[in-house]
């Protein structure tokens, strides 16, 4: 609990990375472990540490980021945003969820197995990450670009799941083996410019709009994964009869489009899970109010199924839109590299599902990120990786205590669970076999 406030009262919000990089190298350090700093902008150093093994087994990679989104001071009207306050069973702060908890948990296992001398079958790697919150360039691209071979690893553990609890009680376990590809497009309508008192059938902003509806309104085709087969039915198990139903339809072509309907209104993120999504959110046109402008064009935020043929996707899309006045053009720029999903029949994902099971006595179930993780340059890279996480209330997040939110807590509770879990799980993926 020391190691944990003192990590989140540093405000890693502004690119900082380096305050909480050397807090990290102190504490290894103070306990024997070797440390690399490394960095490509100073003021965000990433941090490095190898515990050896015995070689039998490729290494295991385990990290946390030290960044952590901005805040707005005047939002935080429980406790400051960089307190670490202890109130009530929380403890409050920017990325005491997100990901200060991750970071702790990988860095006391590394402080563990170095004080209780553990055997182990593969080298331990730990990382303290910099640049997680949308600036991959100083942080995981350049770990993986210029220092790969420090890292490089057979299996990894990073941020993406957790345990959710409600009503007080530890419901289920969730690890992120896959994740959706981030991609984007651009519609572009041209038309014929004119006098805004005579309106013109090609008008572009007319057949943009019409596009942009059209496209919202697709209900793109249905596709599941081993994971996302497997999380609904194991999310059926632990739903309420009503939602366990409708994940159950899922699997009946009669009742599928009725469910997805349900989905689509009432549960967005499980309805992301069955396709791939589409949603328009950037749209520009025009200039001034009496000209009719000749162009118009909308950005659409794509996330595609980590198997989908996207070009053949795009195809699909332009015969949905069916307008010749209609360009659709694909992003190229800071696109992630594609990979395939993360085993769910490995000894490291058996090893999480046990240690699910004995901390919190709950069932594990596979999640397939909407959003976009780290993960994906490591798995491009061929590393199994499982996200994992601390236990967290779900109610918690509505009320406006979740990550990213105005403020952001964390039961103490789920701190000692979550260094207990790494503990367990880097045991017994890592730790000699007798
Ligand atoms: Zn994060």
């Amino acid at each position: 609990m020391r190691h944990f406030q003192a990590l989140v009262q540093i405000d890693s919000s502004v690119g900082n990375e380096t305050r909480v990089a050397e807090y990290v190298k102190k504490t290894l350090e103070a306990d024997g472990i070797q440390v690399m700093m490394v960095a490509q902008d100073p003021a965000r150093a990433n941090i490095i540490a190898r515990l050896k093994g015995n070689g039998s087994k490729r290494p295991l990679l385990i990290m946390g980021h030290s960044d952590v989104v901005r805040v707005d001071p005047a939002k935080w009207t429980t406790f400051g945003p960089f307190s670490a306050a202890r109130q009530g069973g929380y403890v409050y702060g920017r990325g005491t969820l997100d990901d200060k908890s991750d970071l702790l948990a990988t860095m006391m296992t590394m402080l563990m197995l170095k004080r209780q001398k553990t055997p182990l079958d593969r080298d331990v790697i730990f990382v303290s990450e910099a640049g997680e919150e949308g600036s991959t360039g100083p942080g995981i691209q350049y770990l993986v670009n210029q220092h790969w071979a420090d890292i490089d690893a057979e299996f990894c553990l990073a941020e993406a799941g957790g345990v959710r609890l409600k009503d007080g009680q530890a419901r289920y376990a969730l690890v992120e083996t896959t994740e959706k590809q981030p991609k984007a497009a651009r519609l572009i309508a041209k038309g014929i410019s004119g006098h805004g008192s005579r309106p013109l059938r090609t008008n572009a902003v007319v057949h943009l709009a019409k596009a942009v509806e059209t496209i919202a309104a697709w209900d793109p085709p249905m596709r599941f994964n081993d994971t996302t087969r497997f999380y609904f039915e194991k999310m059926a198990a632990v739903s309420s009869p009503e939602d366990a139903a409708r994940f159950k339809g899922l699997f009946d072509a009669q009742k599928a489009p009725a469910v997805r309907e349900y989905l689509a209104e009432h549960d967005p993120i499980n309805y992301s899970m069955l396709h791939t999504s589409i949603s328009p959110n950037i749209i520009k046109g025009g200039y001034q109010v009496n000209v009719i402008p000749s162009e118009a064009e909308a950005t659409l935020d794509i996330r595609a199924l980590p198997d989908e043929n996207i070009a053949a996707f795009y195809d699909m899309m332009r015969k949905v839109i069916n307008d010749p006045a209609i360009e659709l053009v694909p992003e190229t720029t800071n696109q992630r590299p594609d990979a395939a999903p993360s085993k769910l029949d490995s000894d490291a994902y058996r090893a999480i599902e046990a240690a699910f099971k004995s901390i919190y006595n709950v069932i594990t179930i596979p999640l397939m990120q909407t959003g976009a993780t780290d993960m994906a340059f490591l798995r491009a890279k061929g590393v199994q990786c499982y996200g994992v996480g601390a236990m967290v209330d779900e109610e918690d997040g509505p009320k406006g205590f979740g990550p990213h939110s105005d403020q952001e807590r964390i039961l103490e509770a789920a701190v000692y669970k979550h260094v207990q879990f790494f503990w367990q799980a880097v045991n017994s993926i890592a730790g000699t076999k007798h």
